[in-house]
This record gives C-alpha cells, structure tokens and sequence, in this order.
C-alpha cells in the first residue's frame, strides 16, 4: 500500500525537475542574436558570465544582432521553414539541422574582421560555402576560424542538438570603416545568410 503523502512529495518532485525539458523544440533551422536579451536573461537564468557584446558608433552588438537574425528568420519562414529564433538565453535545448549564431566582433580598432566558429562536428562544406560567399561580398578582412577559444566552444552550441552548428562575426564594430559599411546592410546580411541557409538545408 502506498501512503499518500510520500507519493505526492515523489510526484511534486518529477514535476519540479520536468520544467527544463519543456521548451526543446525540433525546427529545420535555429537562428540565435547574440547577446540579445541581456542582462535580464543571465540573472533570471542564473548566467554568470553575461557578456553584453560589443558597441560602436551608438549602436549595441545585441540590435544588430536582432536585425540580421530577425532578417534571416522572416526570409526563411516566407520560404517554408521552420525556424527556432532565439536570444542569447534559454531554456531548454532543441535540435535542427542548421544552427546559426550570430555575432559582431569588438576589438582595438581594427585590429578584427569577420570570422567563423565551429564544432568539429561541423562539415568543411558549411564553413567553407559561408566563408566563400561572405568573403565575396564583405570589403574588409576575413581574421579567420576559431581564432580563440570562445569561437570554438561557444556556450550556445550545447543548446542545440544539430549536424551543422557555426557561430558568425560579420565584421568589426569597432572599426569605423566596416561599421559605416555593414550599418546600412543588415537587411540585405540578413537576406544573404537565408540564401546560403536554403542551399546547404534543402526544403524537406
Ligand atoms: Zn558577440
């Protein structure tokens, strides 16, 4: 016989533990702004290394984030996609086949540029195809992959589970050159990563 109360405290207990599953969703796509909804997400998540990214010229790394991420997700949604478009805070974890996580970089002046990170689970043929199409269009210098330590164990690639997982730098905010050239192109930055999304995550 089974007493009541040492149920309910069992039962209270798989309720209590169940909550940090209840936002995993499956998508064709994750799109993340970097830094986006922070700081309020690291306390009420309990974050303790709440990096608020970048700035430069009155405009934060985390609006620009938002712009290109909310670009692309419009983008690819109008195409049939499924897309979990997250901030730089969550609960839970999901699973796509392509995860995008976008960032600026902050540097002394110049001294950055674009740049890619990755897991080693991540094809060449996913870098590479980003690194020749962006290479392409942006004027400034591509600083290279995984060039520290943080490119290439960012904390957002155990978020999701996904066969292709790659954080992006567009450029440097920090250089006023590459900042007056990418401030009027995050539309159009957020139009070209759908295109190369929709070529490497055919439709289902
Ligand atoms: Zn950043």
């Amino acid at each position: 016989m089974i007493r009541l109360p040492a149920f309910a405290a069992v039962l209270a207990a798989l309720l209590l533990a169940a909550p940090a599953l209840a936002s995993a969703e499956d998508g064709d796509v994750l799109v993340q702004a970097g830094h986006e909804g922070r700081p309020e997400s690291c306390a009420r998540l309990h974050v303790k290394a709440c990096n608020l990214g970048t700035a430069g010229s009155g405009a934060r790394e985390m609006e620009w984030t938002a712009a290109v991420a909310d670009e692309t997700t419009r983008v690819l949604r109008a195409h049939g996609y499924t897309v979990l478009r997250r901030p730089a805070d969550y609960e839970g974890s999901d699973s796509a086949r392509a995860a995008v996580f976008l960032h600026f970089d902050g540097a002394s002046p110049c001294a950055s540029g674009a740049s890619v990170g990755f897991p080693s689970t991540t094809s060449r043929a996913f870098v590479g195809g980003w690194e020749r199409a962006y290479r392409a269009w942006f004027p400034f210098r591509f600083v290279g992959e995984n060039f520290t330590e943080n490119e290439h164990k960012y904390y957002g690639f155990r978020k999701v589970d996904a066969p292709e997982k790659m954080l992006i730098e567009f450029g440097e905010m920090t250089c006023p050159a590459q900042f007056a050239w990418m401030a009027p192109r995050l539309r159009e930055m957020g139009d070209r990563l759908a295109a190369f999304l929709m070529a490497q995550v055919p439709p289902r």
